[in-house]
């Protein structure tokens, strides 16, 4: 099968979160299955195009807003895979320093763009090559217009007429408002579909993709229950529960080879299951080179998180105040974002020097020193579609403190994490507790939860499989129905 994968980043070349690590290793995995895979993302100005080797292939021109915008296509291959990466003006230049702007009606424009783009490249490397896509497989709002534009303008298209799209959402609260004034700006097709006017959402990308699409998937199968409730699904409730029939939840996996506590250039005491005593020496070169009193008997509990309000941080803050109050742990954290929980975190760091530190920024080998050097990882999201970081976590030992919500109900098992339900400080407070009093009290338990929680399978295999399932059943669908497959 050729699959075409669009999105907005991809690891290694450009992450700014989760998204990036599906689509960076998923296609890897179904390449390893023999089909073809070829990926696009925009050339981000972010991306390193010397160190990845980017090569320019091709260039075209397409017509924009009356105009002609000049497409620059370049090319990178990985492991069997394909990626290519668009750069254009008047968007994705190559200039901006960012992935996503702060402003969520640029990114509309700016992904319509590349969405537009996107296809118009895909016809032209079917003419010039030959590579046909049977599957166009889409990530989040971002590429929420192109089972719309496939739908619209290349129907009739020999090459990618006959394509299914799947649709994959990462996460339901970014769904790209406002996308109507850049269609009819662009001389785009408007939207048509009864289901978005009746709604109201003909102007949400989101919705768009999600009507559109031949098949939906989500990161995990209890994201696919919550996301056609009111509560999870941010106000598509009743275009997720319209097309709920074609929705399947297929858990994220993660890279075992990139992640691997056996086989790691950047920790100090590289280590197996059968060695997690070794944990100890990561625990205290990380707590030597970060400043921290270097206790190996405080059971060190970490948060590796996007500083956004999805990641539960107005309970998190709360609860690790109080224990770090009345418990004797210390407590890590990496990660950037809002500017109000950046403060938040830093302050926790500043008002206990001694048990506690905040690095604020995005940093990769930091992150890998802290799972490996953790006892616990603390996740207490307010909505989770699938989370990476609990699975890491699990890989090199560390047991999951976490919210009993989407993927992490289905990743972590109640015999290896401490999982609480409510939203409320008082749940991170009991479930930390609860950790605290294992680590303390029981260290034969413990040891029994880690080793559990290192032999827990999260390859991409045990996806990728459910992925061509939902390949499969998209194309027949499409077979069958053609266009009207929505
Ligand atoms: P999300 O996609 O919502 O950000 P996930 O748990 O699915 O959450 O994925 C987060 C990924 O990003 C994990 O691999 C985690 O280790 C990584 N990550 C998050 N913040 C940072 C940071 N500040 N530095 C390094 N890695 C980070």
């Amino acid at each position: 099968m050729n699959i075409l994968f669009i999105a907005a980043e991809a690891v290694p070349f450009v992450k700014v979160g989760g998204l990036a690590d599906v689509v960076g290793s998923l296609p890897m995995t179904l390449a390893k299955e023999g089909h073809a895979l070829r990926v696009l993302i925009p050339a981000h100005g972010v991306i390193d195009h010397q160190r990845h080797g980017l090569q320019p292939v091709d260039s075209f021109d397409m017509p924009w807003a009356g105009g002609s915008a000049r497409v620059e296509v370049f090319h990178a291959g990985r492991e069997g895979v394909d990626f290519f990466f668009l750069r254009a003006w008047p968007y994705f230049s190559g200039q901006e320093a960012f992935v996503y702007d702060w402003d969520e009606g640029v990114n509309v424009g700016r992904y319509l763009f590349f969405s537009a783009a996107a296809l118009a490249w895909a016809q032209r490397a079917a003419d010039r090559d030959g590579w046909a896509p049977n599957l166009l497989h889409c990530h989040d709002w971002h590429t929420g217009l192109v089972p719309f534009l496939h739908a619209r303008l290349y129907n009739g298209s020999d090459a990618l007429g006959g394509a299914a799209t799947v649709f994959s959402i990462h996460n339901m609260q970014h769904q790209g408002w406002g996308v109507g004034w850049h269609l009819n700006h662009a001389g785009l097709p408007g939207v048509d579909h009864g289901l978005l006017h009746a709604s109201g959402r003909a102007d949400n990308c989101l919705a768009i993709g999600l009507a559109y699409s031949t098949m939906l998937s989500t990161v995990s199968p209890q994201y696919a229950r919550e996301i056609v409730t009111p509560a999870g699904a941010y106000g598509l409730d009743s275009i997720v529960q319209a097309r709920q029939s074609r929705l399947v939840g297929i858990l994220n996996g993660i890279d075992t080879v990139r992640w691997d506590p056996a086989h790691s250039a950047v920790i100090k005491a590289p280590f197996s299951a059968a060695q997690i005593d070794q944990k100890a020496q990561n625990k205290r070169a990380l707590q030597e080179s970060l400043g921290l009193p270097p206790r190996r008997d405080l059971p060190l509990v970490a948060a590796v998180s996007r500083l956004a309000e999805q990641k539960g941080l107005d309970i998190l803050v709360p609860g690790v105040r109080h224990m770090l109050f009345h418990a004797e742990m210390q407590f890590i954290s990496l990660g950037a974002g809002d500017p109000h929980w950046e403060h938040e975190i830093w302050r926790i760091g500043n008002d206990f020097p001694q048990k506690a530190i905040a690095y604020l920024g995005f940093d990769e080998p930091l992150s890998e020193q802290i799972y490996a050097a953790a006892d616990m990882f603390l996740m207490p999201s307010r909505f989770e579609p699938s989370g990476l970081g609990q699975m890491i976590a699990m890989r090199y030992g560390a047991l999951p403190v976490v919210r009993a919500v989407g993927g992490l109900i289905d990743s972590v098992p109640p015999e290896v994490g401490f999982l609480f339900s409510e939203y409320h400080h008082d749940g991170v407070i009991r479930a930390l507790s609860a950790g605290l009093e294992m680590w303390y009290q029981h260290p034969r338990d413990w040891k029994t939860r880690v080793q559990r929680a290192m032999a827990l399978d999260f390859s991409w295999e045990r996806s990728a499989r459910q992925y061509l399932d939902l390949y499969d059943e998209a194309r027949r669908y499409q077979r069958r129905y053609g266009e009207a497959a929505f």
